[in-house]
């Protein structure tokens, strides 16, 4: 079946593709990098197999912590050019996405990730006592610091905010249409094929599809690439009577993360009043087309509780979560992105942005950046000026090496 779609109209002629740049999957990753293309100038269609903003993948909800404090120093520079397209992107919308609060990390004194994390931040140790009256109890002995590079994100609007500016920018965008193959094309460039029999010709396309990386690039070019979706909870529990402002965004409250076991961060009280969102990392792996949504929650909510109770004095832990909504995360071994060309037939004509490993939302303006400039330059120039050095994300660090990239915070 011939594409139906109106073609955006470009000021040249004789186009041997109906679009230069396909975006498939719309998240934040997707959602980014058809803007920052569109942004250029190129054609771009933008390819969602469910509904727009749906909440069967990873980039839905209210809430992601946006946070300087990270043990790798590439990951501080991608933060930081991040942050600049955030504001870039809520000035031009009119939307306001990021609500800026510090962060605060705490952990075990000798935590090596946590001292690099904190040296990187830039972060000051605190009384944690005389802080937000009180509302941390932390084992004697631990490392407190505090720094004014956190934040929080909303994330469904944030995706919606970036699928709005690429329409703007000429970008088509059309859901509930999934993408069953990718082929070389027979003038160059690819054919992308829809299971609703559509075909569309591409310069480019750019394959950002969350959790359904793994299935999608092994059915499409035979690749193995080692990322597990797990099944990740998101909780929201009840501030104690008398509490609610100390834990609020307004009242300078902090994102937050802690190094000790469980690994439990938080966010302040901001989307839904009176109710914080306090969750912990990972979750038993799930096949993301066949979803049990409960397994293992029984278990993370309970050390959830268990942390509050021991650590936030004002949250109401022993009564269980209020509200709890599923996510996935899309681990790699090392927990590093995937960011590459996917090489082989392709090479450079098809981008691959994968494995977020459940820390990639602050950074989508970034990704959506390296991804559109490696789609239609050959290489991420703004990444590069920003110092962002993409090596460590290739494809073929797992080759003979299962575990991807070592960690070193010393
Ligand atoms: C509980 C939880 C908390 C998190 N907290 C944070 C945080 O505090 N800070 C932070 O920075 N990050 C956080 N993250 C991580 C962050 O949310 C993810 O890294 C990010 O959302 C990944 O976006 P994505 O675009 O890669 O994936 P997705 O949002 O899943 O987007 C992929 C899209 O591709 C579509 N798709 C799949 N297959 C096809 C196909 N064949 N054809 C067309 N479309 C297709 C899917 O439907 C989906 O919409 C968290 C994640 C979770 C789950």
């Amino acid at each position: 079946m011939a594409a139906t779609l109106a073609v955006p109209q470009s000021a040249t002629t004789g186009h041997r593709f109906d679009f230069d740049v396909i975006v498939v999957g719309a998240g934040i990753m997707g959602s980014c990098a058809a803007h920052a293309a569109a942004s250029r100038g190129a054609r771009v269609l933008l390819l969602e197999r469910f509904d727009l903003l749906h909440h069967r993948g990873s980039s839905h909800g209210e809430s992601r912590i946006i946070r300087d404090a990270y043990p790798e120093a590439r990951y501080l520079l991608m933060v930081r050019l991040a942050r600049r397209l955030w504001a870039e992107a809520e000035a031009e919308s009119g939307y306001r996405v990021l609500t800026p609060v510090p962060q605060l990390s705490i952990g075990p004194r000798g935590d090596a990730e946590l001292l690099a994390a904190v040296k990187n931040d830039g972060a000051e140790e605190v009384d944690l006592a005389r802080m937000w009256g009180g509302a941390f109890r932390v084992p004697g002995g631990w490392l407190t610091a505090v720094s004014e590079h956190g934040g929080v994100l909303n994330a469904t609007k944030a995706v919606a905010m970036f699928q709005a500016l690429a329409v703007k920018k000429g970008a088509v965008v059309r859901d509930n249409t999934e993408v069953v193959s990718i082929e070389k094309g027979p003038e160059g460039g690819v054919v992308v094929k829809t299971s609703g029999g559509e075909k569309f010709h591409g310069a480019k396309c750019v394959v950002t599809v969350g959790a359904w990386a793994s299935k999608l690039l092994r059915s499409v070019a035979g690749a193995e690439l080692p990322i597990q979706p797990l099944h990740t909870l998101t909780l929201y529990w009840r501030i104690k009577p008398g509490c609610e402002r100390n834990l609020t965004a307004e009242a300078g409250f902090p994102t937050f993360s802690s190094y000790g076991d469980p690994p439990v961060y938080g966010t302040p009280s901001l989307e839904l009043p009176g109710l914080i969102k306090v969750s912990c990392d990972g979750g038993p792996p799930c096949d993301p087309d066949k979803r049990d949504w409960t397994a293992g929650d029984k278990e993370v909510t309970e050390r959830v509780a268990k942390w509050i109770e021991e650590s936030m004095p004002h949250v109401e832990g022993a009564r269980g979560p209020v509200i709890r909504q599923s996510c996935i995360c899309s681990m790699t071994p090392d927990a590093d992105f995937v960011i590459d060309f996917l090489g082989g037939e392709f090479g450079q004509d098809v981008v691959v942005g994968a494995g977020f490993s459940g820390h990639g939302f602050k950074m989508g303006p970034a990704v959506g950046s390296i991804l559109a400039e490696m789609a239609i330059d050959g290489k991420a120039n703004t990444a590069a000026e920003s110092g962002v050095e993409l090596g460590c994300f290739r494809i073929n660090r797992f080759d003979g090496n299962p575990m991807g990239n070592a960690k070193n915070y010393q």
